[in-house]
């Protein structure tokens, strides 16, 4: 492997400086640190773009004759990572990378796409020297490049001939006793001992090429959202307009498949929501959202259902709903608790600090309460929203509470920090816009007897009213089924979460209706994928004045929060806080182990076919991913592969 000239010396002349932009793929400082020793492949000659998008994160360049060759190298572990062309300024789609990489994907290899490189492009006309450019008649490059100057060639009466690459151009040039001219980098011309003849002569001034890393699946994490459509239906890319944001390179179409195109930049589970007809095939090679992979797309051969939402239905990047330590929405999860009920100050109070102190980010508290009976208690009004407020405040969470009525909202949404809509209210179209206007977010829990699509239609009338701000709540629906209160319905949720950007979150307590249930009907949700959870709980339920039969006790709802990962502070007794170091420690001897018991099964199968053990580039990989996994903390990440090896070494199992 040769060594890699600074990076200053491979851009062009009119860049004094470094300008390789990246654009995707905000890898953080350390993840770039560990970039340097990999070998990067790219298409071409030293001199190349290709070589300074190799380059651009610290890697060693390789360069390959073709793409296939390149891709190939990449499968078979030969390189590390594979920068690829996508798209040029001037001529779009760059199909002689394109082609041969979608061949690659369809046949089934498994490749991530973990970052973006913009390499800004000179082309100059170059020949040998003391040639006069009135005797230059023809031009050699790639062809991609030859379509960036296609114009200014012809003005000059100059034709064109294809080869293999930029730099290699400058050198048939070099090595061929005529008058023809290359279409190539400055540094290229240089290199070959070439005179530039025109500065720039491509037909665009700001020319650039978006390169795309692609590194084996096994090997890395997805930063870059890349996905490859093909369909054999005309009509079914009909929708692909409403990608916004998204880049489509579309390819030539083939027999089988007559739309074939990249789509760069587009969330993977709304591209595959998009296909409204069969034979729809969406190759996805990356999706940064969290728990996007886990999402399950619409059944082909069915339409979405909701149609003409443009504020809940657009594509677009997920939302955020933010409120003070409360996100939700992109990957962020949060559990939002309190009582049914705000029922006095010292109540609320005491509740929102076992909440805080187990790591909900939010305060609950009913002061209007829909009750089926109209003798039930209906809630302390407005006085109950200050004795909410005081104790969120107290406990710095925000507050989220129901509003019933229009002339409500304006009182309400002076203090509490979050408006929800009851279930009973989520077809109350003068309610969802007056909380519309109301300038707080509104959480928006789902009718019992609703569709996914009017629960969409309702976030619709919130958002049309001048609210964005919107958290979905399935909140159970009603169904023949009277063991439980009503039926969580995950699937409802999941089908949702295609069809709209907003935060969708769980409400397992009026599900399940019994407190038993609770913590099985949060961990589906979660492990679902919801956004968050908001949850019940009460510190004597026995005494609760609404629903004290699903209330969590403070002690249970640690146990769920635990369960969930949330990050508990130190205002929990001792005792509590030692149970949750002593679950974490248990989870991770059960994950070594279970790990351990893997690791051997891939060692004996390894033995089998005669494939060697011991793999230093697995080795180097498995580091990676625990360094990535304990960011800052490079030495306790080697130090548990170390040990790991060891066991597995002790155990003949070995799969690094
Ligand atoms: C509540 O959250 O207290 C409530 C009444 O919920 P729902 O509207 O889902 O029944
Ligand atoms: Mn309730």
């Amino acid at each position: 492997m040769k060594s890699c000239p600074p990076l200053e010396r491979l851009i062009e002349v009119p860049f004094r400086r470094p300008v390789v932009l990246r654009e995707i793929g905000d890898r953080e400082a350390a993840a770039k640190a560990k970039d340097i020793d990999l070998t990067v492949g790219y298409q071409g000659e030293p001199g190349a773009y290709g070589e300074v998008a190799a380059a651009a994160h610290g890697g060693i360049p390789r360069g390959f004759a073709s793409f296939e060759k390149l891709l190939e190298a990449l499968r078979d572990g030969d390189i590390d990572e594979a920068v690829l062309p996508m798209e040029n300024a001037v001529v779009g789609a760059i199909t002689e990378a394109l082609e041969p990489f979608a061949a690659f994907v369809g046949e089934g290899l498994e490749l991530v796409a973990v970052a973006i490189t913009s390499v800004p492009v000179r082309l100059s006309l170059a020949a040998r020297p003391g040639t006069p450019l009135a005797a230059v008649k023809r031009a050699w490059s790639h062809p991609a490049a030859l379509r960036q100057c296609t114009h200014r060639l012809a003005q000059m009466g100059i034709e064109r001939v294809v080869c293999y690459d930029t730099a290699g151009a400058a050198q048939i040039v070099a090595h061929d006793a005529s008058t023809d001219a290359a279409v190539c980098s400055r540094r290229a011309a240089e290199r070959y001992g070439l005179e530039v003849l025109v500065e720039d002569v491509s037909d665009k001034e700001q020319n650039g090429t978006r390169f795309v890393h692609l590194r084996m699946a096994d090997h890395a994490r997805a930063q870059v959202s890349l996905a490859f459509l093909r369909t054999s239906s005309m009509t079914a890319t009909g929708r692909l307009d409403v990608l916004t944001g998204a880049t489509l390179l579309p390819l030539a179409g083939t027999a089988e498949y007559p739309v074939r195109m990249w789509v760069l930049g587009a969330d993977a589970a709304r591209l595959q929501a998009l296909a409204p007809v069969r034979d729809v095939q969406v190759i996805s090679l990356g999706q940064p959202a969290a728990h996007a992979a886990k999402i399950t797309p619409p059944k082909q051969g069915t339409e979405p259902v909701v149609k003409s939402l443009p504020h809940a239905t657009a594509r677009r990047a997920p939302t955020v709903v933010e409120v003070g330590p409360l996100r939700l929405g992109a990957g962020a999860r949060a559990v939002i608790a309190g009582p049914c009920s705000v029922e006095s100050p010292e109540q609320v109070m005491r509740i929102a600090r076992e909440v805080a102190s187990c790591g909900a980010t939010a305060l609950r508290g009913g002061i209007f309460k829909p009750r089926t009976n109209p003798y039930a208690f209906q809630g302390h009004g407005l006085e109950a929203l200050d004795w909410l407020v005081s104790a969120g405040k107290a406990n710095g969470l925000p507050v989220v509470t129901e509003v019933m009525a229009v002339d409500h909202v304006k009182p309400v949404a002076e203090k509490a920090d979050v408006l929800q809509i009851g279930a009973r209210n989520m077809q109350n179209f003068d309610l969802l816009r007056a909380v519309g206007r109301a300038g707080r977010p509104v959480l928006l829990k789902r009718g019992a007897g609703s569709t996914v699509d009017e629960w969409l239609g309702a976030a619709e009338y919130i958002m049309a009213a001048g609210e964005l701000r919107v958290i979905l709540c399935e909140r159970g629906i009603r169904t023949f089924e009277t063991a439980t209160r009503n039926t969580l319905d995950v699937g409802g949720m999941l089908a949702a979460r295609p069809l709209t950007h907003l935060p969708i979150i769980a409400d397992p307590s009026h599900a399940a209706g019994r407190a038993d249930l609770v913590e099985g009907l949060a961990r589906a949700a979660w492990s679902a994928g919801a956004d968050g959870l908001i949850v019940e709980v009460h510190d004597d339920p026995a005494r609760a004045l609404s629903d004290a039969e699903q209330a969590l006790v403070p002690m249970r709802f640690a146990e769920l929060a635990r369960n969930l990962a949330l990050r508990p502070d130190a205002r929990l007794p001792l005792a509590q806080l030692r149970a949750w170091v002593d679950a974490i420690d248990h989870d991770l001897g059960v994950l070594v182990q279970r790990r351990l018991e893997v690791a051997k099964v891939i060692g004996d199968s390894k033995r089998q076919t005669g494939r060697a053990v011991l793999d230093p580039r697995r080795e180097a990989a498995v580091r990676r991913t625990y360094q990535e996994a304990l960011p800052g903390n490079k030495l306790l990440a080697d130090k548990l592969v170390d040990l790991l090896l060891e066991a597995a070494k002790a155990q003949q199992s070995i799969d690094e």
